[in-house]
């Protein structure tokens, strides 16, 4: 199978012919529709995340068809169906996260194109408890970034609890995806962007947004919670400086830059910094119910899997109109 593969960071993906994976006992063999682009990949490729798999494939927002199925995973699949794979890829469901609804912390989770292969391939393997059937009113490139900016973002979204003025932080895939769930459900929505960046703050206008403004403006009225999906750390403070009192800041990122020292006033009065890890499968169920209700719309840029290195370029260099798709077999 053709598969684009990382040997290490800092140098372009190579594209290898490789032995079709076998599935496993409680796997799935997947043939690999499309594959989103998350800036997670990015992260793996430039080196900030630590002890990838070696040498790795990546793509964790993985759409395919079951092509066949291991020992004991004919759960809820057979075979033709279309399954979508995330990044949470396995977890071992019996340490004290997994007992207690908390599987996206699972001391030994496993997690799709990190730590095991993931989608920049003709086939993966994936363990069937984690995959997900996809709501139908999507197609493969569609539904792909619902995978992770989606899920993720949910997540994200979720423990900003009933706030009823919600800031974004970095208007990005996921902000997108989720700012649309918050209009659904008649949040004002306040979205910073870079400072200049008028070409986002008219996008995230004409989607619904109350206010529009740069990162370093405060909003006209303070803030319920506040979500940060850019990996630039000194918006941590500032996010906590718009927010009202027992307001929350949310880290929806896997990496951020540190964080400046900040005034303790400005925590004072029950303001809460969190961030968000992983996905449960629960966030999951929950995500592709709402997602086709909404509808929650995804923008793409398709690229054959041969380009995954173009298309890492283009969103390290922000010059993607949507979310990258990889299209590997349609
Ligand atoms: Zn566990
Ligand atoms: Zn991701």
């Amino acid at each position: 199978m053709r598969a684009m593969v990382f040997d290490q960071p800092e140098q372009p993906l190579q594209l290898r012919d490789l032995p079709k994976p076998k599935p496993g006992r409680g796997q799935l063999l997947m043939r690999v529709s499309t594959c989103a682009v998350c800036r997670t990949d990015l992260h793996v490729v430039d080196g900030e995340l630590p002890q990838p798999k070696l040498p790795l494939i990546l793509g964790h927002q993985i759409v395919g068809r079951v092509e066949q199925i291991g020992d004991d995973a004919n759960v809820h699949f057979k075979i033709d169906d279309r399954v979508g794979i995330p990044w949470l890829g396995w977890t071992d469901g019996d340490c004290r996260y997994c007992r207690s609804g908390r599987e996206n912390l699972c001391d030994d989770a496993r997690f799709t194109g990190y730590t095991i292969d993931g989608g920049y391939a003709e086939f993966t393997v994936a363990n069937a408890r984690y995959c997900f059937h996809l709501p139908e009113r999507y197609d493969d490139v569609e539904v792909a970034p619902l995978l992770c900016a989606g899920l993720i973002g949910y997540r994200s979204y979720r423990k900003t609890g009933d706030a009823r003025r919600l800031g974004i932080y970095g208007f990005g895939n996921a902000a997108h995806l989720i700012a649309q769930i918050a209009l659904y459900e008649n949040r004002e929505l306040f979205v910073f962007t870079r400072p200049g960046d008028k070409a986002t703050q008219q996008a995230a206008k004409e989607l619904g947004a109350v206010w529009v403004g740069g990162s370093d403006e405060m909003p006209p009225e303070k803030l319920d919670a506040a979500i940060i999906f850019a990996s630039v750390g000194p918006l941590v403070p500032a996010a906590l400086h718009a927010l009202a009192k027992g307001g929350v800041v949310v880290c929806g990122g896997i990496h951020m830059t540190d964080i400046p020292s900040f005034p303790y006033v400005d925590l004072w009065e029950e303001r809460v910094i969190t961030s968000v890890a992983n996905l449960t499968r629960r966030d999951g169920d929950e995500f592709f119910e709402i997602a086709p209700r909404v509808p929650v719309r995804t923008q793409t840029e398709r690229f054959p899997l041969e380009q995954a290195n173009i298309a890492l370029d283009r969103f390290r260099a922000g010059e993607l109109k949507g979310t990258a798709v990889l299209v590997v077999n349609q």
